[in-house]
C-alpha cells in the first residue's frame, strides 16, 4: 500500500527586543551566565510580571504578515511543570485565547500552509550539560565524582518567544523545508526576530505521521522535538519517515510519542510515549488580566508592515527587467534588499547594481560571513562606483579592484580614484602613444604577424599589452579601435 505523509511544524522564536518578556532584564545573547537576572525571571516568591509592550507589538506584526486573525479577547495561562531550568516551575505562555489565530503562508505556487495560532511565551533557562573532565561555554567545573553534571545559565529565561503552529499542512521534507525558509524570512524582513538558528532563536520541532493514500484521517503523530537548522529538520523528517514507512509494512501499529533526533548517530529516538505525556495543569496567569485587543491598535501596528519579500521581488521584476533568480537572490536578507532599494534611488541602474551585488559584493561577503550592512560599503558608494564607470572614468576593471577597499574602508570612490591616480586614460594622443611603444616592443612581433596573416583574435594580445602596460587605465574601447586603425593604416 502506499502511504502519505503529514506534516505540522511548531516553531519558537525569539524577539528582537531589547529587554525580557516580564522584566526589564537584557534580553541578549552571548553574556557571561546568570548576569541578565533579576527577581522576576528567576522566580523568586511575592514577584509581579510586567507585560513588555514591544514584544506584543512584534507578534502582531508577524500575526498581521501572516494573514492571522487577532480575535479581541486574550489571555496568558500558567503551564506547570518542574524543569531545572525553569525556576518558577511553571512557563507563562497562551492556552485557550492565544494571540493570534488562523493565518496562512504561501508556498512555491500554489501551495498554502495553514497557521493554526501563534502566541506568547517566555523562554527557560539554558542546561549546560557537563561531561566528567571537561569544560562548557566558557565555564570550568568542578568535577562530581566522576559523572556527567549540569549547569544552568538563567540569562534566557524569560526572553520572550512567539510560537508559530502550523496545521497538518505539509506533505514531505521539502515543503517543510520550504515553509521554514519563508516564515524565517518573513520575519526578518519584519524585523520581529534575527532568526539565528545556529544561536537557538529560532527551533522547530516537527510532528510527522502517515496514512494510507487516500485516507481522510490522520495517523499517530509523532513529535520530533527542537531542531535549530534546516538540515536536521529535513534529515530528521526523511529518517522519520523511512522509519514509520517501513514499521507499518512489517504489521507495526504506530502510537502517539515524542522522539529526538540524534544529530551524530543520524537517528530518532524515543523521549515519551503519549501515556508519559505531561499534564501541565494550565490555568490563567492570575497575575497578568486578560486582553481587550483594540482595534485601534491593530491599525497602529499595521501601518508600520514593511513591504513582505514577496512584493519586494515582483517589483524588482517589474521595474527593473530582474529575472526570477536575480530578485530572489536581492530578497534573500532584508539588509541586501534595503541596500539595492537605496542605491537604486541614486542611480537607477538596477540590472548594474544587482549585478555588483550578487557578483563581487556576494563573494566577498561569502567569503567574510558579513551581511551588506556589516561593511563600509555604502549604497552612495556603490551608485557612485557605477556612475565612474558610465562616465568613463574608470573601466570596470578598476571599479573591481576598488570594491574590497570600499568594502573594507568605505569612502567616495571619485575621491579614491583621484588620490590612487586611477582616471581612465581616454585621450586620443597619449593612447596611440602607448600603442605604438607596444607595437614596437619585439614581445608583440609575433601577434603582429598573425594579425597580418588575417587573424583577427592577435588583436586582442595587443589590447592586453596596452592595458597592462598602465595598469588596466587605459580605455579599453579606445585602445581596440585605434590599433585596428592603426594596423590596418600600417
Ligand atoms: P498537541 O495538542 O499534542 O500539541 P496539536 O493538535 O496542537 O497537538 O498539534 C500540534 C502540531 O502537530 C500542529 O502543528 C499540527 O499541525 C501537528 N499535527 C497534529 N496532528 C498531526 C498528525 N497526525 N500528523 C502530523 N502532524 C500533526
Ligand atoms: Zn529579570
Ligand atoms: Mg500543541
Amino acid at each position: 500500500m502506499q502511504y502519505e505523509t503529514v506534516i505540522g511544524l511548531e516553531i519558537h522564536v525569539e524577539l528582537a527586543t531589547r529587554t525580557k518578556l516580564f522584566c526589564a532584564c537584557r534580553n541578549g545573547f552571548g553574556e557571561s551566565p546568570n548576569t541578565q537576572v533579576c527577581p522576576v525571571c528567576l522566580g523568586l516568591p511575592g514577584i509581579l510580571p510586567v507585560v513588555n509592550e514591544v514584544a506584543l507589538t512584534l507578534l502582531f506584526r508577524a500575526g498581521l504578515a501572516l494573514d492571522c486573525q487577532i480575535p479581541p479577547k486574550s489571555k496568558f495561562d500558567r503551564k506547570n511543570y518542574f524543569y531545572p531550568d525553569m525556576p518558577k516551575n511553571y512557563q507563562i505562555s497562551q492556552y485557550d485565547l492565544p494571540f493570534t489565530v488562523n493565518g496562512r503562508l504561501k508556498l512555491e505556487h500554489v501551495k498554502e500552509v495553514g497557521i493554526e495560532r501563534i502566541h506568547m511565551e517566555e523562554d527557560t533557562g539554558k542546561s549546560i550539560h557537563v561531561a566528567p573532565s571537561s569544560t562548557s561555554g566558557g565555564v570550568v567545573g568542578g568535577r562530581i565524582g566522576s559523572s556527567t553534571y549540569t549547569l544552568i545559565d538563567y540569562n534566557r529565561a524569560g526572553v520572550p518567544l512567539i510560537e508559530v503552529v502550523t496545521r497538518p499542512d505539509m506533505r514531505s521534507p521539502d515543503e517543510a523545508v520550504d515553509f521554514l525558509q519563508k516564515l524565517r524570512r518573513t520575519l526578518q524582513f519584519l524585523e520581529v526576530s534575527d532568526c539565528k538558528m545556529e544561536e537557538g532563536r529560532m527551533r522547530c520541532d516537527a510532528n510527522v505521521s502517515i496514512r494510507p493514500q487516500g485516507a481522510t484521517t490522520l495517523g499517530a503523530k509523532i513529535e520530533i522535538k527542537n531542531m535549530n537548522s534546516f538540515k536536521s529538520v529535513r534529515d530528521a523528517l526523511h529518517y522519520e519517515i523511512k522509519r514509520q514507512n517501513e514499521a507499518v509494512e512489517v504489521g507495526e501499529r504506530l502510537v502517539q510519542e515524542t522522539r529526538a533526533w540524534d544529530e551524530t548517530k543520524r537517528v530518532t529516538f524515543s523521549m515519551r510515549s503519549k501515556e508519559e505525556a505531561h499534564d501541565y495543569r494550565y490555568f490563567p496567569e492570575p497575575d497578568i488580566p486578560p486582553f481587550a485587543i483594540a482595534e485601534s491598535l491593530i491599525d497602529a501596528v499595521r501601518k508600520t508592515l514593511p513591504e513582505l519579500p514577496e512584493a519586494r521581488a515582483a517589483r524588482y521584476s517589474r521595474d527593473f527587467s530582474l529575472s526570477q533568480d536575480e530578485s530572489e537572490f536581492l530578497i534573500s536578507a532584508r539588509s541586501l534588499s534595503d541596500f539595492f532599494d537605496q542605491t537604486v534611488a541614486l542611480i537607477s541602474r538596477g540590472k548594474e547594481i544587482c549585478n555588483w551585488l550578487r557578483g563581487d559584493i556576494a563573494k566577498y561577503l561569502n567569503e567574510h560571513t558579513l551581511e551588506i550592512n556589516q561593511t563600509k560599503l555604502t549604497p552612495k558608494g556603490l551608485a557612485g562606483l557605477i556612475e565612474q564607470i558610465e562616465k568613463g572614468t574608470i573601466s570596470g576593471k578598476i571599479a573591481k579592484d576598488l570594491l574590497p577597499e570600499m568594502l573594507e574602508k568605505g569612502g567616495d570612490p571619485q575621491a579614491l580614484i583621484q588620490s590612487k591616480g586611477l582616471t581612465q586614460i581616454s585621450d586620443a594622443g597619449s593612447l596611440e602613444k602607448l600603442i605604438a611603444e607596444v607595437l614596437q616592443d619585439p614581445g608583440s612581433a609575433k601577434a603582429l604577424e598573425e594579425f597580418r596573416a588575417g587573424k583577427e583574435r592577435a588583436l586582442g594580445f595587443l589590447v592586453g599589452a596596452v592595458m597592462k602596460k598602465t595598469q588596466g587605465k587605459a580605455n579599453p574601447q579606445m585602445v581596440n579601435e585605434l590599433l585596428k586603425k592603426q594596423l590596418t593604416r600600417a
